[in-house]
């Protein structure tokens, strides 16, 4: 493995015989408890963000997540609620517990986005926006690191060093799909990174198989995959009515498909037992 990667550089994100790190998140313990993360692709108005964060907290997620700024292709498409959508997200906080994930898009946001996150998500398209991590790296706020879509893991560690260099340890990785030959799906989402990564890292990796298939059908055959590849937690869209979502529309599982995922993935993880 070692010929096949340049470690030299990746001194605080090795695993190097270490065991794994906690990432802790409100009473959560990322990287020891199995977290299921959900949430709308978006924050649309309150009432679809609280009425799906109550709905996905009843069916066992463990955290909330929502977009309050989307880093869209359009530059006409929804671009998030901005501010007005942080705030329902911590309205959404307030009245399930459900910490909240949710995107940080630019270093002029960190210091005031993180007055209302729990965890700052960084997303595929700034994976290597070597500001923006060094930014998220200066705060001590547990970061949501996606992979890049046409990163290697070897890239990818070194922006998780990135963030681990400035004095933020609170790292966890995310595979979300990289970008292939392939059409039928949105990406393929490669869940040999995620034994890889546990092999390479002691950081968390959740697995993002919402974007990392974009089809509803393969959200939960590909989530009960990587719960037995070693994913340390999934993050999954849901919208109260996917046909309405503003983004990312293909990709929302309702809350009942999001309910039978949890309790499928909860048991698949108790079929796995402790992963070193
Ligand atoms: C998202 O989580 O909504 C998102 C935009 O993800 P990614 O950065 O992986 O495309
Ligand atoms: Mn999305």
């Amino acid at each position: 493995m070692k010929e096949l990667i340049d470690m030299k550089n990746i001194k605080l994100a090795e695993r190097n015989g270490n065991g794994r790190s906690v990432v802790r998140v409100g009473n959560l313990s990322v990287g020891k408890d199995f977290v299921l993360i959900a949430g709308p692709c978006g924050v649309e108005s309150e009432e679809q963000t609280i009425e799906t964060a109550v709905k996905v907290k009843e069916a066992g997620a463990d955290m909330l997540r929502g977009g309050a700024f989307k880093p869209r292709t359009s530059p006409y498409a929804f671009q998030g609620l901005g501010l007005a959508g942080l705030k329902i997200l911590a309205k959404a906080r307030d009245i399930t517990g459900l910490p909240v994930v949710t995107e940080v898009l630019d270093t002029r946001d960190v210091s005031w986005v993180s007055e209302y996150a729990d965890v700052l998500q960084v997303g595929a398209r700034n994976m290597q926006n070597f500001s923006l991590l060094k930014e998220v790296g200066k705060t001590q706020k547990p970061v949501l690191l996606k992979r890049g879509m046409h990163a290697t893991l070897e890239e990818f560690l070194n922006c998780a060093e990135y963030i681990l260099s400035e004095g933020n340890p609170n790292v966890m990785l995310c595979e979300r799909g990289i970008r292939t030959f392939e059409t039928f799906t949105r990406n393929t989402l490669d869940l040999s990174a995620v034994p890889a990564l546990r092999m390479l890292s002691h950081l968390p990796v959740i697995v993002d198989p919402s974007h990392g298939t974009g089809k509803v059908e393969l959200i939960e055959p590909m989530s009960l995959a990587a719960v037995t590849a070693g994913a340390d937690g999934l993050i999954i869209e849901v919208h109260r009515n996917p046909k309405e979502a503003l983004s990312d529309k293909e990709q929302a599982l309702v809350p009942g498909q999001f309910a039978v995922l949890a309790k499928r993935a909860r048991k698949v993880r108790e079929f796995m037992g402790c992963l070193e």
